[in-house]
């Protein structure tokens, strides 16, 4: 069978389509629903019929969704497994089918559709749901060595800090079955993948934290594509699949280097760049622009890091002098390409995705550029200091250029080297711890969804951000 990205996406919705699911498209990646910044999974659409405030028109719909995670910006490039941008196939029930049927077609979509050999498939329950638990080890037959009871921070699934939710059950791919059943770990990423959670939406919890039970059961589902495209390509990581390398494959040219021969660090900013270049080009497509302030900030840190990943690659433009310097737009291009069954407006809006692209970047080589300056300057004062001991640049002092100027530390050490200036990296690091503390405590209240600080940001973000796509048309201008 068709293991290609494409392939996966249509099987998956023919598989619930022939089960009397209606496919819908993917909703846009700037939500309706107030309480998340971004779409964040294939429910959102349908959080309105869940609630029971608006009437369904199809007991049962199939979809793969857009999705964005911010939570997971860290992840890029570290895991195998997570992206900032991913698509979310997902199979929903609005009070028809429930559990038991759930669990049955989600075991006869992994191991008869996608043929995943049965002993390598592991299953995590919530740890109160004895119903799953029974469920799946008496009518689908899998071991019970094979169930794991988890608690409620993998187990149990809401969109937001209200709204609908309920426990989950998750689908993992074992990919080292000789390992052995015994002390085997499920959040051990080195031998599983969690590729399949299907949430029991039962409850809706109200703006005092108590959870009332909704009129209907229903199932909201999610598969990510990129993760069954790894296990049926039989790729280290979701990178390497069809649906992201040819992006990589493009970068690493623009770099004269060859991926599959590349060191860690190279291949991980050639994953950062596939995963990023993704994401900004459904997010501008969905009239996103960069901004300093909510969405449109997202899109530019993730530009930018971009962009500090090309420097540290040695990418120079598009490496025929055009676009001014630029070479995002040359990257993006490979992912327009492929968006036709994902979205098809991507293609349509392709111009416009360039010229944001090309715009902010060459704004930012601006600001690396004064950071330059500003680098320059520190080279000249330590040199001058330094007269009697060895010359080196503070903590502070690299951390500004880094902060501020988004000047990698790694690029600052190279150009103090070349100077016999030293840096302490050790401050350095202690700076960035403190940092990194302060955007901890941040995810820590965000996590997946959007409540506190957030919300106010979210709030202040103006209505212009909002620009519908006719308006967007028809501001494009050809690059
Ligand atoms: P993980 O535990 O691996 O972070 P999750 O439990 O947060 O995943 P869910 O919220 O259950 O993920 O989302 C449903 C499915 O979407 C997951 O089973 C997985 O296949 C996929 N998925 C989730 N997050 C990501 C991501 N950052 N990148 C790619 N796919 C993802
Ligand atoms: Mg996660
Ligand atoms: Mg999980
Ligand atoms: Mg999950």
């Amino acid at each position: 069978p068709e293991v290609r990205g494409d392939a996966i996406r249509r099987r998956f919705l023919e598989f619930y389509a022939t089960r009397g699911h209606k496919i819908l498209p993917s909703s846009s990646l700037v939500p309706e629903d107030p309480t998340v910044l971004l779409t964040i999974a294939g429910m959102l659409q349908f959080k309105p019929i869940f609630l029971g405030q608006v009437p369904r028109k199809y007991p049962c719909a199939t979809t793969t969704q857009k999705v964005v995670r911010t939570n997971d910006i860290e992840n890029v490039g570290r895991t195998a497994r997570h992206h900032t941008f991913f698509e979310m196939l997902g199979n929903f029930s609005f009070g028809d089918y429930f559990k038991r049927q759930a669990i049955a077609w989600a075991w006869e979509l992994a191991t008869s559709e996608f043929k995943l050999p049965v002993e390598r498939v592991w299953v995590s329950v919530f740890e109160e749901d004895d119903e799953a638990l029974a469920i799946w080890r008496d009518e689908i037959g899998v071991p019970v060595e094979r169930i794991k009871r988890m608690g409620a921070e993998d187990n149990f699934w809401s969109s937001g800090p209200t709204g609908p939710c309920g426990p989950c059950s998750e689908l993992y791919y074992d990919f080292h079955p000789e390992q052995g059943i015994a002390n085997s770990d499920l959040s051990d990423d080195s031998r599983f993948i969690e590729f399949y959670n299907l949430v029991f939406m039962q409850y809706n919890r109200t703006d005092d934290g108590h959870l009332e039970p909704l009129k209907n059961k229903n199932i909201d589902t999610g598969l990510g594509l990129e993760r069954m495209a790894q296990i049926l390509q039989q790729v280290p990581n979701n990178y390497e699949t069809d649906l992201i390398f040819p992006i990589i494959a493009r970068a690493a040219e623009l770099a004269c280097v060859n991926y599959m021969t590349a060191d860690e660090s190279t291949k991980t900013f050639l994953k950062v760049i596939g995963d990023h270049i993704r994401a900004v080009v459904y997010l501008i497509s969905d009239g996103v622009n960069p901004s300093n302030i909510g969405r449109g900030y997202i899109v530019r840190r993730l530009i930018r890091r971009v962009v500090r990943m090309g420097r540290l690659l040695g990418i120079h433009g598009d490496g025929k002098g055009d676009l001014g310097g630029a070479f995002l737009p040359v990257v993006a291009e490979v992912a327009v390409a492929m968006s036709g069954d994902v979205d098809p407006d991507v293609a349509t809006r392709a111009s416009k995705i360039y010229e944001e692209l090309q715009r902010e970047e060459l704004r930012f080589v601006q600001t690396l550029e004064k950071g330059e300056k500003l680098l320059e300057e520190l080279l000249n004062a330590a040199l001058e200091n330094g007269a009697s001991s060895k010359p080196y640049l503070s903590g502070k002092d690299i951390f500004k250029l880094y902060d501020t100027f988004g000047f990698p530390v790694e690029i600052t050490e190279e150009v103090a080297a070349e100077r016999g200036v030293g840096v302490d990296l050790t401050a350095f690091e202690a700076e960035m711890d403190i940092q990194r503390k302060q955007s901890q405590a941040a995810h820590n209240v965000i996590k997946l969804t959007v409540g506190g600080a957030a919300a106010d940001a979210l709030a202040t973000v103006p209505e212009t951000q909002f620009v519908g796509y006719d308006e967007l048309l028809t501001s494009s201008s050809v690059l």
